[in-house]
């Protein structure tokens, strides 16, 4: 498989609005980052999609044209739904399949009721939602194409929100704190891709700290570092700081598991 991080910022992305910080106004390439989302391309060229922010297009724009073989949201926050719309022209191929947790779901038919229903509107997206349920059993697993999906639970703050495990990788965003049943579901990882918003302690981010530790107690051989904010500090010094084996993420990055 091949992984691209086609975002690796917050939710308001880095530079944010309006901050003349170093980070915000650093030269590095690698200090920009558009809001968190990921590519999976398997050998065969299936590729699932994983979030999909307001910076969809604009990310997309610079990636190979292909069909996906599914959406995978991990919740319903702006930053990870903010670009379905944007999915229209993947429409050529047929209904785009998109998978998220049943609130999620609900937030997308509220949201987005012009594409669904009998009262589509003509030239609306046309999207299929499956529900996946939270806290699955730990062997409940999704067979996309040639990939094996297996949703992991995290909790965002108080919001339970959905990881998901492909195989040899992992991807968690947002994530604050799991509970050991849905760690169990990480062990023996290779490459583990989770969130890490900056250095001292928020309500519903893990801090770079936790990220390690989780890396650590799951035994991950490597993992990235995303959904960083730029009070993470400069992506040149965050990797020096950083334990060999865990890299922050930048956007464009690709890495093959
Ligand atoms: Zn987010
Ligand atoms: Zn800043």
């Amino acid at each position: 498989m091949r992984l691209t991080f086609l975002g690796t910022g917050t939710s308001v992305g880095v530079p944010q609005l309006g901050c003349g910080c170093e980070v915000c106004t650093s030269a590095d390439p690698r200090d920009r980052r558009l809001r968190a989302s990921v590519l999976v391309d398997a050998e065969d060229g299936s590729r699932l999609l994983i979030d999909c922010g307001p910076d969809f297009r604009t990310q997309m724009l610079r990636q190979e044209f292909r069909p996906l073989c599914g959406v995978l949201l991990t919740h319903e926050h702006y930053d990870h739904v903010g670009g379905l719309d944007d999915l229209r022209p993947f429409c050529i191929y047929g209904p785009v399949h998109i998978y998220a947790d049943s609130d999620c779901c609900a937030h997308i038919r509220e949201h987005m009721a012009y594409c669904l229903g009998e009262h589509r509107y003509p030239g609306s997206p046309r999207i299929e939602l499956h529900s996946l349920p939270l806290y699955s059993a730990d062997d409940f697993e999704l067979r996309l194409g040639p990939f094996r999906v297996q949703p992991v639970t995290v909790e965002h703050g108080r919001l339970p929100i959905l990881g998901y495990r492909i195989g040899s990788l992992a991807y968690l965003s947002d994530v604050k704190t799991i509970r050991p049943e849905e760690e169990r579901k990480l062990r023996g990882v290779n490459t583990l891709i989770v969130n890490a918003l900056r250095l001292i302690p928020h309500a519903s981010h893990q801090t770079v700290g936790q990220a390690i530790a989780l890396a650590r107690r799951v035994g991950a051989q490597r993992t990235y570092l995303t959904h960083l904010s730029h009070q993470a500090g400069l992506a040149a010094l965050l990797d020096e700081e950083l334990p060999e084996n865990v890299r922050a993420a930048y956007d464009g990055l690709t890495v093959e598991v």
